[in-house]
């Protein structure tokens, strides 16, 4: 999906002199390991000329010691910047004692050419929803942000799920200390399982985004395989030359985390997806005021949530769906309530819990996922469930209609989905009736919205009331909380990051309207290696990105071609062509026999299949006429033969496959 896109990213406006340079890399894989940074070729940092420049930070002198991964409290940890002169110099010098005795040289391009830079080379998530996967590289540090995987699209036919390619991971397998999850959304957990199995390193996060993880690496049998470590908010992990520090967020899902990812170079803020709710259904709010501590360190750049960047205004508090519940149980005493919404939105099933108990309905949930991970968060301690009021799904059928609600997936219109089912009449256990009143707490997302109104079509035919508004609201920040974000954290260096292009874009107008120069401000694709010190940031090249398919247990084996075929398949069909030749001789035996699938009707089209047999006839004739003996090149008549006879009769291109037998 992302490889070889085109190169949006902007550099610092250095590289005036040298334009090829960022775009040269486009199709090119290069290995970050084989690439020579070429820092001695720029010219110095030019300070940005904004105001929201971050306060300039004096580097320390820190000893290196060995540091061990384990989770240390935020007071003993000191995440200053070390100077990169005291790091193993990489190009031996015969005097190392003069070398270390003169550390502050950063402006001569001698000792620049030999400290390290940070380098940030996301391995999927921009350009898309979905597929968030971000490398962190120092030395022989690296560390990973996120795992996720993203759904398949409309013309991958049969993909169960995409996955990103994780070569770059595998080449420096040596160097990858750890996964570290902000939270446990698919699009950011998704893919773990298939990536573990070749880049088998720890994983760190919260405890409940790890019990999600250990119910999906369950279904895969490799709990035992995998070793996980629970962080709490505010905590610091160290993990090779970086130091990982997690902070609370709020998000659509609890446990969600920003990180402040401390590198030898600076601190890089990654907001994970997050909003501010100063309400939280459960737990705190956001820990603004730790953001904005980090931010007086000076930080070096920020990556944000872009998700919501092009709506103004704030994103609603997650109560503020309390009360439209409470309104719409009192509005529909007398029905049967039925309330889809997503699977992962704890705080919502809770919501719902609570408004269900106060009005004495008993719940029932139902959904695969929704079932999951009730259970896991239920389990952990993130859902207070009151004695007596979850029932089983069979048992629905047993209490009258007004006192019982029913949470359940769908919302999002997904055919195999149990509303889906329940609307389409398929569903086992639950009849949709004229008394029912469906309660839709969820939007679309984006290229849904096709599939929810027929669901919606479905429902209402059937007599049912469906509500549609306001039973919703995101998870993710809108403009004036990445305001917010932006004046805490004071970054210098701004990378809109979880969006397609158009919302990266929005946060780059945001962050250009807070005073950042647009050289300041990187907009990356998939696969780019943002390099950055205290001297400056620029792309330097890319590394292999791309989509891998899953298509039931097949891993990668499902590529471009045989997706092509698919798509081919199912818009023209097939028309398969026997013939049965004498070996050497090549006269023909028996046949051509036509077999179709999915073209056309064939016993109302007989004339059209006896003159397809004709045309194959007149291309084996006119081979053996030229003396044409070789079977691959009578396929390939064959198949002209015919798909020009079909296309002229028809205006179908459909895959045509001979076949020769030898007698
Ligand atoms: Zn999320
Ligand atoms: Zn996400």
């Amino acid at each position: 999906m992302s490889n070889g896109n085109i190169n949006h990213s902007k550099n610092t406006g250095k590289t005036r002199n040298k334009p090829v340079r960022n775009n040269k890399n486009k199709n090119t894989f290069l290995k970050g390991s084989s690439r020579k940074t070429e820092a001695a070729d720029k010219k110095p940092y030019k300070k940005p000329e904004s105001p929201a420049k971050a306060p300039v930070r004096k580097p320390e002198a820190r000893k290196t010691e060995v540091r061990k991964p384990e989770v240390r409290k935020p007071e003993t940890r000191k995440p200053e910047v070390r100077k990169p002169e005291v790091r193993k110099p990489e190009v031996r010098k015969p005097a190392p004692a003069t070398f270390v005795k003169t550390p502050v040289r950063s402006a001569s391009k001698k000792s620049r050419k030999q400290a390290s830079r940070l380098k940030i080379i996301p391995l999927g998530g921009l350009e898309q929803i979905g597929m968030n996967i971000t490398a962190f590289e120092y030395e022989d540090s690296i560390v990973v942000v996120d795992c996720g995987l993203s759904f398949p699209e409309d013309d991958m036919l049969g993909i169960d799920l995409v996955i990103p390619d994780v070569t770059y991971l595998k080449e420096n397998i040596h160097k990858v200390k750890g996964f570290v999850i902000t939270h446990g959304h698919e699009d950011h957990i998704g893919a773990l399982p298939y990536v573990l199995k070749e880049v088998n390193v720890p994983i760190y996060s919260t405890k409940l985004t790890l019990g999600l993880i250990t119910n999906k690496l369950r279904e895969h049998n490799m709990v035992k395989t995998t070793k996980m470590k629970e962080v709490r908010h505010g905590q610091v992990i160290n993990l090779g030359e970086f130091a990982i520090e997690f902070i609370k967020t709020n998000h659509s899902i609890q446990d969600a985390s920003a990180l402040a990812i401390y590198s030898p170079v600076g601190i890089v803020v990654h907001t994970g997806d997050f909003k501010v709710d100063y309400t939280p259904v459960f737990g705190d709010a956001i820990d603004l005021q730790r953001l904005a501590e980090i931010g007086k360190k000076g930080v070096l750049a920020l990556m944000c949530d872009s998700t919501n960047a092009e709506r103004p205004g704030f994103t609603m508090s997650e109560r503020t769906v309390g009360h439209v519940f409470d309104n719409l149980f009192n509005e529909n005493r007398n029905s049967r309530i039925i309330i889809a919404t997503f699977a992962s939105n704890v705080d919502r099933v809770q919501q719902i819990i609570n408004t269900a108990y106060r009005y004495g309905r008993k719940v029932a949930v139902e959904g695969r996922s929704m079932v999951n991970i009730i259970s896991v968060a239920s389990e952990l301690g993130y859902l207070r469930v009151p004695d007596q009021t979850l029932i089983e799904i069979d048992q629905v059928k047993n209490y009258p209609d007004d006192q019982v609600v029913l949470i359940t997936t769908g919302s999002q219109g997904e055919s195999m989905a149990a509303l889906s089912r329940m609307a389409a009449s398929i569903h086992k256990k639950i009849t949709i009736k004229p008394n029912d009143t469906i309660i839709f707490s969820s939007n679309p997302i984006p290229g849904n919205e096709k599939a929810v109104s027929k669901v919606i079509n479905e429902l209402s035919m059937k007599g049912a009331k469906v509500i549609f508004q306001d039973a919703h609201v995101s998870g993710h920040a809108c403009q004036e909380e990445i305001k917010l974000i932006y004046s805490l954290v004071r970054p210098r260096y701004a990378i809109p990051v979880h969006g397609e292009y158009r919302h990266l874009t929005a946060q780059a107008h945001i962050a250009e309207d807070l005073g950042y120069a647009k050289e300041n401000i990187f907009i990356l694709s998939s696969g780019n290696i943002l390099e950055l010190d205290e001297n400056g940031a620029e792309v330097t090249g890319s590394v292999q990105t791309g989509a891998i398919y899953v298509d039931g247990l097949g891993v990668g084996d499902v590529g471009n071609v045989v997706l092509r075929d698919r798509q081919r398949l199912a818009e023209d069909g097939i028309i398969i062509v026997v013939m049965t030749l004498q070996r050497h001789s090549n006269v023909v035996m028996s046949g051509p026999d036509i077999v179709s699938r999915g073209f056309v009707y064939v016993k109302e089209s007989e004339d059209l299949m006896e003159h397809a047999r004709e045309a194959v006839r007149t291309a084996l004739d006119s081979c053996s006429d030229r003396n044409i003996n070789d079977w691959s090149r009578i396929k390939t008549e064959v198949k002209d033969a015919l798909s020009s006879y079909v296309w002229k009769t028809t205006k179908r291109s459909p895959m045509i496959l001979p076949i020769i037998m030898e007698a």
